[in-house]
């Protein structure tokens, strides 16, 4: 029995479990992948208080040292439903783990297209982690689609590594910050296709080209040998829908205080319903969800 199990080894999870064992509470932290999380896709974190310029991997891996450093254990397992009794036991697809708070910290993935072959073409073309993936496109053409700060941050980071590049986003205005906007709109080997979208995947075996669809109905090809699909994320809460309240478009309802209707389960990070959802705050989360759990063992 664990006084506290973390689904999620990302910031806001990895933090959580940093703050669980300072307050020497035994704390489990169960992960899907690989600990990080989503920042481990980010080139170069530069809004992270007193970290000016730090990689996402660098980042994830500070914290997992300091989480276990503390006393955190780390199981590589993916939670796939928590059963409620007078504690809570964890389902992994191998294992079932007990503790007396859960702090729900799963983040969230890739927001996919939704075009036919989308999913075939996964490793063949279609990727949606430039960090991960960028290197295979040395010299090459590749589209990025989305106006977010990823969609933004991809496509900087591909115009060093890719011959060209177009940004393909639905309207005119972004919501990534002016300063990517305007270090993106600097670069000679990108070009902004916008007012578009891209409506058909054309390949054989792998990407050749792209269809785009501008607002006005006018359709026209981009060869590309590669598309990144930064469209923004879905957060991970499917699997514990029976047990926490969830918003209309999948987000965890719990406030600022990160409690959950349910006694004992709390949420932390980019799955919990908030307006800002940024490193630091998911770091925050962590922190938050964390105190309120020790707060919630030591009243039982
Ligand atoms: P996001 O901010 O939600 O942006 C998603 C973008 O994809 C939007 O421009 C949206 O268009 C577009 N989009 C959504 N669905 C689409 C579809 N079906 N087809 C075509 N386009 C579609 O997501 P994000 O860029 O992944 O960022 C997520 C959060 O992380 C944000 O809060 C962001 O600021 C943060 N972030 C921060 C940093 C940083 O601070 N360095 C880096 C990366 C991410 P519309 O604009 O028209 O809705």
């Amino acid at each position: 029995m664990y006084d506290i199990i973390i689904i999620g080894g990302g910031p806001a999870g990895l933090t959580a479990a940093v703050y669980a064992r300072r307050a020497e509470k035994t704390a489990l932290v169960l992960e899907a992948l690989a600990a990080g999380g989503q920042i481990i896709k980010t080139p170069l974190i530069e809004n992270y208080p007193a970290a000016p310029a730090i990689s996402g991997v660098d980042f994830a891996e500070k914290l997992l040292r300091q989480a276990k450093d503390l006393g955190a254990e780390i199981v590589y397992e993916k939670a796939v439903d928590i059963k409620d009794g007078k504690t809570f036991t964890v389902v992994t697809p191998k294992n079932e783990y007990s503790a007396k708070a859960v702090i729900i910290a799963t983040g969230s993935e890739s927001r996919k297209l939704g075009l036919e072959n989308e999913d075939e073409l996964i490793g063949r073309g279609v990727s949606y982690c430039a960090t991960c993936d960028g290197g295979f496109f040395r010299k090459k053409t590749v589209a990025v689609v989305g106006g977010g700060n990823t969609a933004l941050e991809d496509a900087l980071y591909l115009s060093e590594v890719a011959e060209k590049v177009y940004l393909i986003h639905r309207r005119e205005g972004f919501r990534a910050d002016e300063t990517s906007v305007a270090r993106l709109r600097a670069k000679g080997n990108v070009e902004f296709v916008l007012n578009s979208r891209v409506t058909k995947l054309v390949a054989e075996k792998r990407l050749q080209s792209i269809e785009i669809t501008d607002n006005g109905g006018a359709v026209r090809d981009i060869p590309v040998n590669g598309l990144f699909v930064a469209v923004g994320r879905v957060p991970e809460n499917r699997n514990f829908a029976k047990l926490i309240k969830l918003d209309e478009a999948g987000y965890a309802v719990a406030a600022e205080n990160c409690h959950t209707e349910r006694a004992g389960v709390f949420v932390a990070g980019d799955n919990r319903q908030k307006e800002v959802r940024q490193l630091v705050t998911a770091a925050a989360d962590g922190a938050v969800a964390a105190t309120e759990a020790v707060k919630y063992i030591n009243s039982l």
